[in-house]
């Protein structure tokens, strides 16, 4: 098996950019796909996130398409050759971008479409020509009716994370998408797994397909340390906090089964001092991309999602995941914990297994083929100051983080008025505050209270503590409960 990019005798203006991104050795999945996909068969690849399957079929489509290549600045010249559907808008827009890297030393042009954004830039950059076009499926749809694109010059279509796409419910979209694209074509579909439902969409759509498979579709890296904690619901908190300070995490991700409870989770994190995002399918596009950017710059410590938000996310070098909640699909397990120990780099995964979680981790032990082993974890005496949270929680972090600076005088006064309190026995509650029933906000720049805090308080009746919601925005919480619609475009 062809083992170097050397040897793929790729045109030069890809090899370039290939060595530009300091590849030299294909991963298993691409030594398997990208010869095949240069010949033109179609291929079924079993493939995670995370084992280079975007370059096995990016680069070969790339290779074949440069027959194309022109410098015209008619549209005409530049149709839709190769088309690559994905679940959602984060994963369309890495693989577009990815695209956009191997493609740099050629003519190609290509362009992602997804929704949640104005269609009218997506739609100039239709208009103009390009080769290869990157969509999630509700959106291409959308650019269809509207006349914006027209698909009968394709001859790739790539199905990226086709079990993802069927699970938020997109089939009818791909068959209508497909029944668009002429007959005589290339299609690759990659999936985690190869469920019966992907097996009669591959019979369905796929001509003779070479079938690649990289690892057992339900194998976790062995890379990654995994632990499962028994931890009450209400000291999962405290003990997330405690495994990051004692295993000294700079960052990492934390997964939670609703869009609700990572809306909360994210926001109780913030308050305890930790730089926090949350992603999950209420969030607008803007602000997805904005937490994943912040996120991939260092500028925010735990990005808590669910797991529709955060598929295939390409973060390179998380040191740790956390299973806050069990996931409810045991496959959910692999595809998390797949964020980390990427490339042969070692990585943590925790998990928090409740007294309520008895069936789902029977589920995930039948998937993973093993039982596993539930540990008990001593809780340290909790070490924030008691009551509200304040500033003091801030304090606490920046004091474990060693951060110096103008906020130690303001870090000191807890720990003193915390020396006076008798130690507790064990990781103490969080109060119960309404606070935390509210959807969370991205904290506002500089020190002033966060806004919502001004608010509130401005808000409230008098006689009334600040923080006691009112009444009618309560429907409005349970509105924000209700299942996730699908997540893509
Ligand atoms: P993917 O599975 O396509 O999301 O890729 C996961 C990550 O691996 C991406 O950040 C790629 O840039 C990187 N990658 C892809 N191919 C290689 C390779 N041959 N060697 C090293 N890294 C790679």
């Amino acid at each position: 098996m062809t083992q170097s990019f050397s040897e793929l005798n790729l045109a030069p203006a890809l090899a370039k950019a290939v060595a530009e991104m300091g590849y030299e050795t294909m991963t298993p999945i691409q030594a398997q796909a990208i010869p095949q996909v240069l010949t033109g068969r179609d291929v079924m690849g079993a493939a995670q996130t995370g084992t280079g399957k975007t370059a096995a079929f990016s680069l070969p489509l790339l290779q074949r398409l440069l027959k194309h290549e022109n410098a015209s600045t008619s549209p005409a010249r530049h149709p839709v050759r190769a088309l690559v559907l994905l679940p959602t808008r984060e994963l369309a827009d890495q693989v577009a971008e990815q695209v956009k890297l191997y493609a740099k030393y050629t003519q190609l042009r290509s362009t992602v479409v997804f929704g949640g954004m104005d269609m009218k830039p997506q739609t100039l950059e239709l208009k103009k020509g390009v080769e290869v076009l990157v969509a999630t499926p509700g959106r291409l749809l959308d650019h269809i009716e509207a006349k914006n694109c027209v698909l009968n010059q394709v001859e790739y279509v790539v199905l990226d994370e086709a079990d993802r796409m069927l699970d938020i419910g997109f089939l009818p979209d791909l068959q209508r998408i497909l029944s668009y694209l002429p007959k005589q074509r290339t299609t690759l579909l990659f999936s985690a797994t190869f469920s019966p439902e992907i097996k009669r969409l591959a019979s369905s759509y796929l001509q003779d397909p070479i079938t690649v498979e990289v690892a057992r579709s339900n194998a976790t890296a062995s890379t990654v340390e995994q632990h499962f904690y028994r931890v009450d619901d209400d000291d999962k908190r405290g003990t997330l906090r405690q495994i990051l300070r004692e295993r000294g995490l700079k960052q990492a991700f934390v997964f939670v089964n609703s869009k609700l409870g990572c809306a909360r989770l994210a926001r109780s994190l913030e308050r305890d001092g930790l730089n926090t995002a949350a992603l999950h399918g209420d969030k607008s596009q803007d602000e997805r991309l904005k937490a994943l950017d912040a996120f991939k710059q260092g500028n925010v410590d735990l990005l808590v999602c669910t797991d529709v938000a955060a598929r295939g996310l390409d973060i390179k070098d998380v040191p740790a995941v956390f299973n806050f909640d069990i996931p409810f699909n045991a496959e959910d397990y692999v595809h998390r914990i797949g964020r980390t120990g990427r490339a042969g780099a070692s990585g943590l995964a925790v998990s928090f297994v409740s007294g309520r979680d008895a069936r789902l981790v029977g589920e995930l032990e039948k998937l993973l083929g093993k039982k596993l082993e539930i540990e008990a974890l001593e809780l340290e005496q909790d070490r924030r100051p008691a009551g509200r949270f304040n500033d003091g929680q801030r304090a606490w972090q920046r004091e474990e983080s060693g951060r110096e600076g103008r906020d130690n005088r303001e870090a000191r006064e807890p720990r003193e008025s915390r020396g006076a309190r008798a130690p507790a026995p064990r990781v103490a509650r969080a109060p119960a505050d309404p606070f935390f029933d509210q959807p969370y906000e991205a904290k506002p720049a500089g020190d002033t209270p966060p806004q919502w805090e001004t608010a509130q308080r401005a808000n409230a009746p008098k006689g009334l503590s600040p923080n006691i919601k009112q009444r009618r925005k309560v429907p409005a919480l349970f509105k924000s409960s209700a299942p996730p619609p699908p997540a893509a475009s």
